[in-house]
């Protein structure tokens, strides 16, 4: 299921392929799990995610959907789903025995010719054979990616999209609600209080149908008492053996959760259990949680540290947290494989654009500069060319389009981006679309952003992959800085 491709010579980042059978998806990490409502990308339809590369791992939350459209609902659909796919499998299987018998009276008239013709020509007739057996091959193929049931054929969210189904709404992290030794309490999208057993999460995600299922765990904040916190891991233990009980084919893969609390004792003892389980080779990988709350990017780094040097290296490791970009780049250069984050949608609904196009054109130059060398003398010329072309092209990380000074501006958001929004409209269009309260503007803004955020995790594999991740975390830090300025 995953595969590491490439470990980097000076960080401990890596690159991996994670394969999603279920989806036929093979994800290439790091890369990103994107947020969503109920499965879709908040102002996007699944149409729009087609063109953005990279965006094909979804996170839902369960009480997003434990109402709308809930367990009941989600099995009665599932049941009319079977049902109508095995009366069709039945319709074909039956359409198949009569063209079978067509097909065989056929060839009993054309036998006689075909041993005339087969006497002339033996070649051709083994490589009509050879293709009809190719078309075989793609409608199974067909078959297989068709979404049968569960919440991605409920919502038409489309096979080309896989869903990471979580027990916690990642938009509420720092709410606290506390749990009992039989329920976990979870936050709704209103706010609310909701109670649900880890029986019942499993049988909701048996009805979801997703590609990989977080185990259940409960909510642990750092502030919280000693006797309380270990009560709590306690709890998450039997709830992820639970888990592992229940996990068929239907749930998906099954990530635990690791607990990334400040105090290494509790910290440690629950992993030294966590491991014996995973030993068992049910778990398919993790989930980092109690991060992003209200510590600071040393201690965040300190605590993965110490966790990823003891987890077996072959799983893969996710984390949630709406990071800016060196936030996240600080978790992959301690062995973390994917991002949930909703980063790009916090920055739309702050009529903020990013622009992170610059330091890698940086480093890509200097890459194909060092090449040039090598073989000719004109490397000055084209440094200094490089040079200014940065000069000219250098604009703010965030820009705020909500800004009087794009009101004339009739650039795309960022020069050169190939997102939809870039290609077709200007900054002048949107910043009028914001004036006006008009929607058009959050799609746009929010199709450009997801858009440069894949691009930035594609070029930070390019800097694993070329033993450069330092010196893009430093271009990243720069442009950072540079923004607050
Ligand atoms: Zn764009």
């Amino acid at each position: 299921m995953f595969e590491i491709t490439h470990e980097e010579e000076n960080t401990e980042s890596r690159l991996g392929k994670l394969t999603l059978p279920k989806s036929s998806i093979t994800l290439e990490t790091p890369c990103f799990i994107c947020s969503t409502q109920r499965g879709f990308v908040r102002h996007l339809t699944p149409d729009n995610l087609l063109n953005i590369p990279d965006i094909e791992l979804l996170s839902i939350n369960l009480p997003q959907i434990i109402y709308k459209p809930g367990l009941t609902t989600l099995k009665r659909f599932n049941k009319y789903c079977q049902e109508k796919e095995s009366s069709i499998e039945i319709k074909e299987k039956e359409n198949q025995k009569e063209k079978d018998q067509e097909i065989g009276k056929e060839k009993e008239k054309t036998n006689k010719k075909e041993q005339e013709k087969e006497n002339e020509s033996n070649l051709k007739i083994g490589e009509e054979k050879g293709i009809e057996i190719e078309i075989e091959d793609e409608n199974d193929n067909n078959k297989q990616n068709q979404i049968k049931d569960g919440l991605k054929r409920y919502y038409g969210i489309g096979s080309k999209h896989a869903l990471f189904l979580k027990i916690r709404n990642s938009e509420f992290a720092g709410f606290y609600y506390p749990s009992t030794d039989e329920k976990i309490a979870c936050c709704s999208s209103e706010g609310t209080k909701i109670f649900i057993t880890p029986s019942q999460y499993m049988e909701f995600a048996s009805e979801i149908n997703p590609d990989i299922t977080v185990s259940p765990a409960i909510e642990v904040v750092g502030n919280n008492k000693r006797d309380k916190i270990e009560k709590q891991v306690k709890r998450s233990l039997k709830w992820l053996n639970l888990a592992i009980s229940k996990k068929t084919a239907r749930t998906g893969s099954l990530f635990a959760v690791l607990y990334a609390i400040e105090d290494p004792k509790i910290r440690n003892k629950y992993l030294d259990q966590l491991l014996k389980i995973v030993k068992n080779g049910k778990v398919d990988g993790f989930l980092f949680g109690c991060l992003f709350l209200n510590e600071s990017r040393i201690e965040r780094k300190k605590r993965i540290s110490e966790i990823t040097e003891l987890l077996p290296k072959e799983l893969p490791r996710s984390i949630v947290g709406d990071a800016t970009l060196s936030q996240i780049l600080d978790c992959v250069e301690k062995g973390i494989d994917l991002i949930n984050s909703s980063f790009p949608l916090k920055l739309t609904e702050l009529n903020l654009v990013l622009n992170y196009q610059n330091p890698l054109q940086n480093l890509r130059s200097e890459n194909k500069n060092k090449n040039q060398k090598k073989n000719k003398n004109e490397d000055i010329e084209i440094e200094n060319e490089n040079e200014n072309e940065n000069k000219k092209q250098f604009e703010p990380l965030l820009m705020n389009l909500r800004n009087i000074k794009y009101e004339d501006d009739n650039k795309p958001f960022v020069v050169g981006c190939q997102c939809f929004a870039c290609k077709n409209h200007t900054r002048q269009y949107v910043y009028h679309l914001i004036s006006v309260r008009e929607m058009t503007a959050m799609i746009l803004m929010n199709l450009h952003n997801i858009y440069q955020y894949s691009l930035f995790f594609k070029d930070m594999r390019w800097a694993i992959k070329n033993n450069k991740f330092i010196q893009f975390k430093e271009a990243i830090e720069t442009l950072e800085k540079s923004n607050l300025k």
